[in-house]
């Protein structure tokens, strides 16, 4: 089936992403809008745009009948979720099919599968990747923990099945802990995720965050597209991703991209997906599976030369992937940015109205943003107002022209990260590439004291 109007459910940078995307494929898009969103680049660029409802995210972005009918009235024939939002709910995806709308994004019983940690981790077991050891499931006794814990070695952590965001983890350095932290991380994962169900996999100290893209076409056939570093994290939030990793060699990339690509092409993944790890020692395990777009996606796009959105379009509309893997190539190096209205120093929020604004240009700069002069960011949303990402035939390279490109930017009338960006780019192990999840925040506590 051809696409020929798509409505994007999803706003800010993304949802112009998208936008661009079809608009270059010949295809018509319809965006959708919150009031406070009125002003919005992505409503002013695409061909129509439809409000659907007030500021609240969960009376706008995340009102599935909203969107339903805007997609009906406008006679879109797809919807795409971006990131976020309703991009990983099974029940919206199914809903979206049951109009006769394509989806574009997983199968949604995919969707759920890896929306439950816990299947998604026996899912990924069953298919070959490699783990974090610990419990095989839900875990509720506290004997039957003592053991798993014993077994993987402390410390460990306790999860919530149906964790997202960072929140919901306990780490258990001993055994005369456990009881009390399990009680604790059920307790808290009931009150933030309706479900106090918990799992424990052993405590990795110190490790690098390392995901691979991986693309299938929903018909037994899929690829990997390498991976991103985004070990750069504060408080779980990724801050800055970098492709390819510093510390992966090509036979390495190729080993567990190989194993990524084989496990989707078993399950008959459709879509992109993005399958992390945590990464130790020269060793890969596996946390979870998101079934969408990154909002990294940009630095795979850059150092691949395909474009991602365009992609997940074709495989919606039924065809094949326009590459097998032979066909990609890997090339130089690409860094991200994540640039938010936020204080660098303390990351309070800072929304506020653009007064002035230039964006960096010249070869191999890319900023995605729905910022302008004049534009008020509204406070109701994520803080990130843009991507600068950067391609390098080099690592230094990249990293020249990421500090050049960030040197242009200017974005008055709130505070940004920019300046924390400048600042991690001049630290000697940004520079050798030797940092863990662990060393942003180790880095800017040594900011706090000096
Ligand atoms: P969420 O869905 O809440 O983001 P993840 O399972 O993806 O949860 O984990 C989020 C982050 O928590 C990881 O990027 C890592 O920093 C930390 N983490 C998760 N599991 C472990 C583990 N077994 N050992 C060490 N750190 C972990």
């Amino acid at each position: 089936m051809g696409i020929e109007k798509l409505l994007i459910a999803n706003r800010g940078e993304i949802a112009l992403r998208i936008h661009r995307a079809c608009h270059e494929m010949g295809i018509k898009t319809v965006a959708v809008h919150s009031t406070a969103d009125a002003d919005a680049m992505h409503v002013r660029l695409a061909d129509e745009a439809i409000c659907i409802g007030p500021p609240a995210a969960k009376d706008s972005y995340l009102n599935v009948a909203a969107i339903i009918s805007a997609a009906e009235i406008s006679g879109a024939d797809a919807i795409h979720p971006g990131y976020g939002f309703l991009s990983e709910n099974a029940k919206f995806a199914e809903i979206v099919e049951a109009h006769g709308l394509a989806f574009v994004g997983p199968k949604p019983e995919h969707i759920r599968t890896m929306g439950d940690k816990i299947e998604a981790k026996r899912t990924a077991g069953a298919l070959g990747l490699p783990l974090v050891p610990g419990s095989d499931g839900a875990v509720s006794d506290v004997e039957e923990a003592r053991a798993i814990a014993e077994a993987a070695g402390y410390p460990v952590i306790i999860k919530a099945a149906s964790g997202g965001g960072g929140r919901g983890m306990k780490v258990c350095t001993s055994p005369d802990q456990l009881e009390t932290l399990m009680q604790q991380a059920g307790s808290e994962a009931k009150a933030a995720f309706g479900d106090a169900t918990v799992y424990i996999e052993k405590y990795l100290g110190n490790p690098r965050h390392i995901e691979i893209q991986v693309f299938g076409d929903g018909k037994g056939n899929a690829i990997h597209l390498g991976e991103r570093d985004c070990s750069l994290q504060r408080r779980h939030q990724k801050v800055l991703e970098e492709a390819p990793s510093p510390v992966l060699s090509q036979a390495e990339r190729e080993r567990i991209g190989g194993v990524c690509a084989r496990a989707m092409a078993d399950m008959g993944y459709r879509g992109a997906g993005t399958i992390e790890f945590l990464w130790e020692n020269g060793e890969f395990y596996f946390i979870e599976m998101n079934t969408r777009l990154q909002v990294e996606h940009p630095v795979t796009e850059m150092i691949t030369g395909l474009d991602l959105v365009r992609e997940q379009i074709r495989v919606a509309e039924g065809k094949p992937l326009s590459v097998q893997q032979d066909d990609v190539r890997f090339t130089g190096h690409a860094i991200e940015c994540r640039i938010n209205a936020e204080d660098p120093r303390t990351f309070a929020p800072s929304p506020g109205t653009v007064t002035s604004y230039h964006v960096p240009g010249g070869m191999h700069v890319r900023v995605d943003s729905g910022l302008y002069q004049g534009y008020k960011v509204p406070p109701y949303y994520d803080s990130m107002i843009g991507k600068l990402i950067v391609y390098g035939r080099t690592r230094e390279g990249a990293i020249m022209r990421l500090k050049r490109a960030l040197q242009e930017y200017v974005i008055e009338g709130m505070k940004t990260t920019i300046p924390l960006h400048q600042a991690l780019l001049n630290d000697p192990d940004f520079l050798n590439g030797d940092y863990t999840i662990k060393w942003l925040e180790d880095w800017l506590a040594r900011q706090d004291q000096a």
